[in-house]
């Protein structure tokens, strides 16, 4: 992606959906589970907005395209502080070799599912605030790993001074059932191990997720309406 960015959307509004949303995740989680918005697919206005609105978490997807955000983010604010004061969550699926580009921007790598990734942040990253990505079921293309290499994944992450937070999971689009069965895995071993934190649910299963115990549901297509592309 360039830095030619589609934006289509009305940032109109946001504050007030933002906090409709919040507002019911607390009703539905008693204050459990946070929101964390998802940029992914629109300009660098939408992460600017949500900093405007008075949040400064957001999610992102592909590593071009959240450094091209960065950047422009960066420019604006004259002495970097608008994309600064973000904190950018890698939400999507990272090559290794991206890491040493995003290791100075991105506050909470959410799919962790590999050894060689694991490595690499240990060198590129030291100290970075990881979750580790589970995949239960297998589902094509979605990344995660299977459940039973989720201990040597944490031993070799602690072991290389990275911090676990927690699990990251995604639900079987279109399943209600099997996407009930991944939350209720991925959290039961969350609690096993130990981890606090549980990202788990996006626009469309957000209720099933909370259910389940997430401590955050990415969103959004529920905050920002359909992605330009
Ligand atoms: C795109 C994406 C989301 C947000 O999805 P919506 O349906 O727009 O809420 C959340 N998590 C991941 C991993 C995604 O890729």
């Amino acid at each position: 992606m360039s830095e030619d960015f589609e934006s289509c959307l009305p940032l109109v509004g946001l504050a007030s959906r933002i906090a409709t949303l919040e507002d019911r995740l607390e009703v539905l989680s008693g204050g459990r589970t946070a929101l964390l918005p998802v940029t992914k697919g629109f300009g660098p206005d939408v992460p600017q907005a949500v900093l405007d609105v008075g949040r400064n978490e957001v999610g992102e997807n592909y590593a071009q395209e959240l450094l091209a955000k960065h950047r422009v983010l960066t420019d604006i604010g004259a002495t970097g502080e608008v994309a600064a004061q973000i904190r950018w969550h890698m939400i999507g699926g990272v090559q290794s070799n991206k890491v040493r580009h995003l290791a100075d921007v991105v506050s909470l790598w959410q799919t962790v599912d590999r050894i060689g990734l694991v490595d690499e942040l240990v060198r590129r990253a030291p100290g970075a605030r990881i979750l580790l990505q589970v995949d239960p079921v297998g589902i094509p293309g979605k990344g995660g790993c299977p459940p039973s290499d989720v201990e040597g994944l944490m031993s070799r992450a602690v072991d290389g001074g990275l911090e676990v937070a927690g699990l990251m999971a995604v639900g079987v689009f279109g399943d209600d059932e099997a996407t009930a069965e991944v939350f209720r895995t991925v959290g039961r071993m969350a609690d096993d191990l130990g981890l606090p934190e549980r990202s788990m649910g996006m626009s469309d299963d957000l209720e099933l997720a909370i259910e389940h115990g997430s401590t955050m549901v990415r969103v959004g297509r529920a905050l920002f309406g359909e992605r330009p592309r």
